[in-house]
């Protein structure tokens, strides 16, 4: 049957060659019939959208900056209304997803299969992108939703790369595997690829090198699901000895932006969805500035997510990619709320602590810091096997380097840190919270 797949990958194709102007018209043109969908056919958005039909049939998009921002918790209460009365055929069958959330609540959403097709075709172009052969074998270490891929077999499957049928695809679900568990599997599967979490290669990596076992080298490693740190990233590519691209989206917005090939910056794929940084009132802030990014995917006419926050922050570049595509690129993306540590003295910051520097101190394997007070900090390390003692004065020095002076630390040993309710490992929590982050969550 025909999905529109072939004709998503030609446009694609082309799209990324596009001058920015016409690429903007694309995403207009797209963005404008998704809302005379969500407007005619959507409960949800009748009020929300009025404003930009008040003159008529057609959307003023002159009036965009009046539609009201949609939070997740919105999102969550509103799961019936949001969804589409009727979808139009060429949107496919509509599904039913939960997905987890860093929370730990899940979201109902319905998403129809021309969005996953749509997610499909900029993946495959990315594979392309990086000269990935689809006949090669990718690994993927992620949570298992299908409980279909438990240890010790995982799940084994063909074809990650459309149309090229050859390729086998190998599952491992993260939640109930350790870490030697997901290694030991690794090392049999000998694939090509490999996609995971951010933090579950580095545990990886960290769990090779103190067992002595060697890390399987991959051709490229994939990373989604959590925000990239830059030591990390370092980190993977070396060991692994591959190219590593990070994907940022989520799971009810897909896919927005990838690693450029050339340049490893991100690149926003402008063709499926329209993506915004915004501050706390919902008004665009200047390139290069940072604020909450919000996106509109414009290909989910069964649960339209129309100006959708996504619970993370981030900047997009002043400056185009020196790669010559044209959409615009993301300058980074910071944590969630979630992660975001405040201090006495008012000011705040994304904890970016070097792991590297923290371990000549003491070579912990894994480590999770919570701030639980404004001026107080519990940090989990599961121990280290070298019998160094540790210098409880030095550590504490650099978390007050690095975060703020104000700071008292306890450090807790342990042998072991809970992943999170989304099977991820959350480094950084913050407990501490305002009243503007408690519509965000
Ligand atoms: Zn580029």
């Amino acid at each position: 049957m025909d999905d529109g797949y072939d004709r998503f990958v030609k446009l694609l194709d082309q799209s990324q060659h596009f001058p920015a102007q016409r690429l903007k018209a694309l995403q207009d043109r797209g963005l404008r019939r998704f809302l005379r969908h969500a407007y005619e056919e959507v409960p949800a958005y009748k009020q929300r959208l009025a404003p930009l039909f008040s003159a008529g049939p057609e959307p003023d998009l002159t009036r965009w900056q009046d539609i009201p921002v949609l939070t997740r918790s919105q999102a969550q209460e509103e799961s019936q209304e949001l969804k589409a009365i009727s979808v139009p055929e060429q949107a496919g069958a509509t599904q039913t997803k939960h997905t987890s959330g860093s929370t730990g609540t899940p979201l109902i959403h319905y998403r129809s299969k021309l969005q996953q097709t749509a997610n499909q075709a900029v993946l495959d172009r990315l594979f392309q992108w990086y000269q990935m052969d689809g006949n090669k074998s990718l690994a993927q270490l992620t949570t298992d939703y299908h409980d279909r891929a438990s240890y010790p077999n995982g799940y084994a499957g063909h074809e990650w790369f459309r149309g090229q049928p050859q390729g086998e695809f190998f599952h491992l679900d993260t939640l109930k595997t350790t870490t030697m568990q997901q290694l030991k599997w690794l090392v049999q599967k000998e694939a090509a690829y490999l996609n995971t979490f951010p933090n579950n290669a580095r545990g990886l990596i960290e769990a090779a090198q103190e067992a002595n076992v060697p890390l399987p080298r991959f051709d490229v490693v994939l990373l989604s699901g959590e925000v990239l740190e830059d030591d990390t990233r370092k980190l993977i590519a070396e060991t692994t000895g591959g190219a590593v691209i990070n994907l940022f989206g989520a799971s009810e917005s897909g896919r927005l932006a990838a690693s450029c090939p050339e340049h490893g910056t991100l690149h926003i794929h402008e063709e499926i969805s329209f993506l915004e940084v915004v501050d706390e009132q919902g008004k665009p802030v200047p390139d290069g500035e940072t604020g909450r990014l919000v996106t509109t995917s414009f290909y989910n006419f069964a649960m339209p997510l129309i100006r959708y926050a996504l619970g993370d922050y981030g900047a997009v570049s002043a400056n185009p990619c020196p790669c010559g595509r044209q959409g615009r690129t993301l300058k980074f993306v910071a944590g969630r709320q979630r992660n975001l540590f405040r201090f006495v003295d008012g000011t705040s910051k994304w904890p970016d602590m070097k792991l590297r520097e923290l371990r000549t101190i003491y070579s912990f394997l894994q480590m999770q810091v919570v701030q639980d007070k404004i001026d107080h900090l519990t940090v989990y390390m599961v121990r280290s096997t070298d019998g160094v003692e540790l210098d409880h004065t030095a550590l504490q020095e650099a978390f007050r380097r690095s975060l703020h002076p104000s700071l008292n630390i306890t450090i807790q040993l342990c042998d072991e840190i809970a992943r999170s309710a989304s099977g991820k490992f959350e480094d950084f929590i913050s407990k501490i919270t305002t009243e503007s982050d408690q519509s965000l969550s």
